[in-house]
């Protein structure tokens, strides 16, 4: 396998013409003239017969994140959605249970807690900050265990280590969304879990251009989710993003690296102001799981939570609605990953028709959630600055 997995791995220049970068076989038939031709193309999974299977453009992809997250394979769906419920469902089936970290990624909850009852899957939620909670909840039908860390919002860690022996112990599989940390600042496979996951139409991305997802594990594990929830679930990554995401790959390194100085940075200043009462960040000096960000993390990342000072909704309105001014460089969205710094503040899910959010289930209305992109360190911090000077 080559080391050298941005620029040369999984690509074959020379089949054509050694353009620097793959074409889009944006096709979905391969042809076939002899009946021998055909059959070896339909048993042999390196082979393309069908793009619901195998195609070039998204083979050369699934090598790469292969490669990046040391897994065997990988397989590309249409969305981060897509590869969890496939990944889900692959390992948990009618009368079996699954124990899941509390609040993983808002669209993931409402997939355990609103479709996976509706076919007999059981869920159980713990709080993932103690390993032992898991073990305390394992059952004789638990077959799955499903972590995201830091999860979505209050960054929450878990000992990826400590989990993936207890699950061994108990012939479990586990399963991670690793969509923050990305393949370049955190490696679960080496951590002993088995799948491991991306949207990767955050990071991977990294321009807002494109919705994709991956699924990574290990050879028998891929093939075996390949020829059932892969292909008959068929949500398939379509080619020209694939196309998209190998771009993005070439440049995630250096896109990871740049946000691991300048968040910091925009975090420190964060901290020191008097109208913000905390900040939830795995590398601040404060975040109270500060062993396991600097154990299962490699540098810093782009991802952090505010809580302002004030409870006043106009105020918080005012503050996020100044930041998000036609000026400056934020803006608000439910996504992040790509060049542009981003908030989602919790008051636009209070008072909103949509289901997807039950009163329940929300964070304080000074909660506010901000992505880094990758503008320069001093106008971010100039534009959070003066925004908070509206307040
Ligand atoms: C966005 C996101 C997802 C879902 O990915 P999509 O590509 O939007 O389907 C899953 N997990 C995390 C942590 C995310 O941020």
């Amino acid at each position: 396998m080559s080391k050298y997995i941005i620029n040369q791995l999984g690509e074959n220049r020379e089949e054509y013409f050694n353009a620097a970068i793959p074409p889009i076989f944006s096709n979905s038939n391969f042809l076939f003239s002899k009946i021998d031709d055909m059959r070896l193309a339909m048993n042999d999974n390196n082979l393309a017969f069908y793009t619901r299977g195998n195609n070039p453009t998204t083979r050369i992809l699934e090598k790469k994140i292969a490669a990046l997250e040391k897994t065997e394979n990988a397989i590309g769906l249409s969305s981060g959605m897509a590869a969890i419920s496939t990944a889900v469902l692959s390992q948990v089936k009618s009368g079996e249970n699954m124990i899941s970290v509390s609040q993983p990624y808002s669209g993931t909850e409402k997939l355990f807690k609103e479709v996976l009852p509706n076919y007999g899957i059981e869920v159980t939620y713990v709080d993932g900050k103690n390993p032992e909670n898991f073990r305390k909840k394992i059952k004789k039908n638990t077959k799955a265990i499903y972590l995201e860390s830091p999860n979505s919002w209050t960054w929450d860690m878990q000992d990826l280590e400590e989990i993936s022996k207890i699950a061994k112990e108990n012939k479990i599989i586990t399963i991670i969304d690793n969509s923050y940390a990305s393949p370049i600042n955190c490696n679960p496979s080496s951590w002993g879990i088995d799948i491991v996951i991306h949207s990767l139409t955050k990071y991977i991305g990294g321009h807002a251009s494109a919705m994709g997802g991956i699924i990574c594990s290990s050879n028998e594990i891929i093939e075996k989710i390949y020829e059932s929830e892969y292909k008959l679930l068929g949500g398939v990554l379509s080619p020209f993003n694939s196309w998209l995401f190998i771009n993005g790959l070439r440049t995630l390194k250096i896109r990871m690296n740049y946000i691991s100085k300048s968040t910091p940075e925009v975090v420190q200043f964060l901290e020191r102001h008097k109208k913000i009462k905390k900040v939830i960040y795995p590398h601040s000096k404060n975040y109270n799981q500060k062993y396991l960000s600097e154990k299962y993390l490699k540098k810093p990342c782009g991802q952090f939570s505010i809580i302002l000072n004030t409870e006043n909704e106009d105020k918080i309105e005012t503050f996020c609605d100044a930041l998000c001014d036609d000026n400056t460089s934020f803006r608000m969205a439910a996504s992040w990953g790509g060049h542009e710094s981003l908030i989602f503040p919790e008051l636009v899910r209070y008072n909103i028709k949509s289901k997807y959010y039950s009163e329940t289930e929300l964070l304080p209305k000074n909660y506010i959630r901000f992505y880094i992109g990758l503008e320069e360190t001093k106008l971010i911090i100039k534009d959070i600055s003066d925004s908070l000077d509206r307040i």
